[in-house]
C-alpha cells in the first residue's frame, strides 16, 4: 500500500511516539462523551462493589482511540494491562498460557479481535463467562477434556468493524462501544494538547487548519502535526501559524476538504471511469490495487461519513458533493461550478 500521510493505520515508527501523545486519564480525553461518561459510571460502580469490569467491546476506524481507552481503563481501574492482537494468538495453548498468568481484575486487551483463530475464540468462551478454560489432554478416543480456572479478567477488544465479529463472541461483551469521528473542535483540542506536549507553539488557527483536514481522526491530527512542525522549523522560526500549516498541508498533498491522493483517486475513479457509479467494491479495490477490507475499513467510513461516497445495493455511488469538489459534471446533467471547499 502506497505511504498515506491520512491514513488511520499505524505505521511502525510511530508506536513510540503515540504512547508518549496518549491520554492517561479519562478526563484528558477529549471527545466521544456518551462513551466517557458510561465508562466513568462502570469503572466506578465495579471499584465500589470490588468486581472485575464487565466485557468491553470498541470499535470503528483506526485511529480513533481504542487502544487508548483500553490503556485508560486500566489505569482507572488500577490494574494491569496485558495487551496483544487476535492473529498474534495462533494456538489454544497460547490463549490458556496468556489467561493463566493474569492477576484477579487484569484487563485483557486484544485489538483486532475479529481476526482471531476460531479454535481459539472458542477457549475465549468459557473463559469470559465463567473464567475457566477446557483444556484437551491427549488424542484420539483417549482424549479428554480438563477444566482449568484462570484469574477474574476483564476483556477489552476492539475491532474496525463490528460486523466482522461471530455473534457468539459479540453477545458475550456486555459493553458494546462504537467510536465517532471527531469533530474539528474536538481535534483542534488534540492538536493544542499534542502541541504542548511537544512543546511547540502553535496559533488558534493554524490548529483548527490542521483539525479541519485530519479526516476526524487523532491518529491522523498527530502525524500532520509532526509533519507541519518539520516545516515550521525549516521555514520560519519553529512557530506554528495558519500559513505555514496551510503550506505544508499542500505540499502534503491534503486538499481543503482533508482528502490526500488515494481519497481522489478513489473518488476520481468511480466518476470518471465508472460515471459515478453503482460500481462493486471488488471492482474498486482492484482497479485501485488494494484489498477489499483496506479499502472498506480504511478508505471509505470517512469518505461516507463526510458525504463523499454514498453505499447502495448495487456498489458504490460518487455523491454530488463529489462531482462538485472535483469540478465535475454530475450524471444528473446539472453543471457544477467549481469545487465546493
Ligand atoms: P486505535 O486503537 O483506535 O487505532 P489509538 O488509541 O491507538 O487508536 O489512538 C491513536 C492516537 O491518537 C493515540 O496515540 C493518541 O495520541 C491519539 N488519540 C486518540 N484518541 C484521542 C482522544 N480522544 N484524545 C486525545 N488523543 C487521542
Amino acid at each position: 500500500m502506497e505511504e498515506r500521510i491520512l491514513s488511520g493505520q499505524l505505521e511502525n515508527e510511530e508506536k513510540r511516539i503515540e504512547v508518549h501523545l496518549r491520554p492517561a486519564w479519562l478526563t484528558e480525553y477529549v471527545g466521544q462523551n456518551q462513551i466517557k461518561e458510561n465508562l466513568q459510571i462502570y469503572i466506578e460502580a465495579a471499584k465500589k462493589r470490588g468486581e472485575v469490569l464487565d466485557h468491553v467491546i470498541f470499535y470503528g476506524p483506526p485511529g480513533l482511540g481504542k487502544t487508548t481507552l483500553a490503556n485508560i481503563i486500566a489505569r482507572e481501574m488500577g490494574v494491569n494491562i496485558k495487551s496483544t492482537s487476535g492473529p498474534a494468538i495462533e494456538k489454544p495453548g497460547d490463549l490458556a498460557a496468556i489467561l493463566s498468568n493474569l492477576s484477579e481484575g487484569d484487563i485483557f486487551f486484544i485489538d483486532e479481535i475479529h481476526r482471531l483463530h476460531p479454535t481459539v475464540e472458542e477457549v475465549l468462551y468459557p473463559a469470559m463467562e465463567d473464567y475457566q478454560i477446557d483444556i484437551i489432554i491427549g488424542q484420539g478416543p483417549s482424549a479428554r477434556t480438563l477444566k482449568l480456572s484462570v484469574p477474574k479478567f476483564t476483556l477489552i477488544g476492539a475491532t474496525t468493524r463490528a460486523g466482522l465479529l461471530t455473534s457468539p463472541l459479540r453477545d458475550r461483551f456486555g459493553v458494546i462501544n462504537r467510536l465517532e469521528f471527531y469533530s474539528p473542535e474536538e481535534l483542534r483540542l488534540i492538536v493544542v494538547r499534542s502541541a504542548g506536549i511537544f512543546n511547540l507553539s502553535i496559533s488558534e488557527d493554524a490548529a483548527l487548519e490542521i483539525a479541519n483536514r485530519s479526516r476526524g481522526t487523532p491518529r491522523i491530527a498527530n502525524r500532520i502535526l509532526r509533519r507541519v512542525r518539520d516545516f515550521a522549523e525549516v521555514m520560519s522560526d519553529g512557530r506554528i501559524d495558519c500559513p505555514i500549516a496551510k503550506q505544508a498541508l499542500d505540499r502534503m498533498d491534503i486538499d481543503n476538504a482533508g482528502l490526500d491522493t488515494m481519497d481522489r483517486k478513489l473518488l476520481l475513479l468511480i466518476i470518471e471511469k465508472f460515471a459515478g457509479g453503482p460500481v462493486g467494491v471488488e471492482t474498486l479495490a482492484s482497479s485501485l490495487g488494494e484489498e477489499k477490507e483496506t479499502l472498506e475499513e480504511v478508505f471509505e467510513p470517512y469518505l461516507l461519513q463526510s458525504g463523499f461516497l454514498d453505499k447502495t445495493a448495487r456498489g458504490r455511488m460518487a455523491t454530488e458533493q463529489s462531482f462538485k469538489h472535483f469540478g465535475k459534471k454530475s450524471p444528473n446533467g446539472r453543471a457544477t461550478a467549481g469545487a465546493l471547499f
